[in-house]
């Protein structure tokens, strides 16, 4: 897509650290990392978000995902890492080509703020009637 810049680093027109590529997918890491290691797996096809991605590019994704998670836990010595995908604006998405955020997790101190704060006010019966 021509006004992406997502695509744009793949294509080279914008720089950035090459972490990994091969036909299908490219990773690099964040220009603003959340902790050291943050990187982004995106395919080359452009798909704006899980709604959009096929299958195959998306299957092709993952297999990546899983492939640096490995290689970051083993290289800088990371004791976890979230794999965070945000789709939509309301959803934290601010670039707006498929990515998955692969950030290495070292100890309390860590910058990535992820709190689940339960909603006592959902009724799981209702919710599951509907998605199951
Ligand atoms: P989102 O909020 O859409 O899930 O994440 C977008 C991510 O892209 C952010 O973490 C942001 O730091 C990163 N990002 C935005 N522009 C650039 C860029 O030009 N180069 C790189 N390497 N990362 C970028
Ligand atoms: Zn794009």
């Amino acid at each position: 897509m021509n006004d992406c810049i997502f695509c744009k680093i793949i294509n080279g027109e914008i720089p950035s650290y090459k972490v990994y590529e091969d036909d299908d997918v490219f990773a690099f890491m964040d220009i603003s990392p959340v902790s050291a290691g943050h990187v982004l797996v995106i395919p080359k096809k452009h798909a704006q978000d899980i709604f959009e991605i096929d299958d195959e590019s998306h299957g092709k994704v993952q297999k990546v995902v899983k492939k640096l998670a490995h290689k970051i836990v083993d290289k800088l010595g990371a004791k976890g890492v979230n794999i965070i995908n945000n789709n939509k604006a309301e959803a934290g998405q601010t670039v707006f080509h498929y990515h998955v955020h692969i950030i290495p997790r070292y100890d309390e101190n860590d910058k990535l703020e992820l709190k689940f704060n339960p909603d006592s006010a959902v009724v799981i019966e209702e919710v599951f009637e509907k998605i199951k």
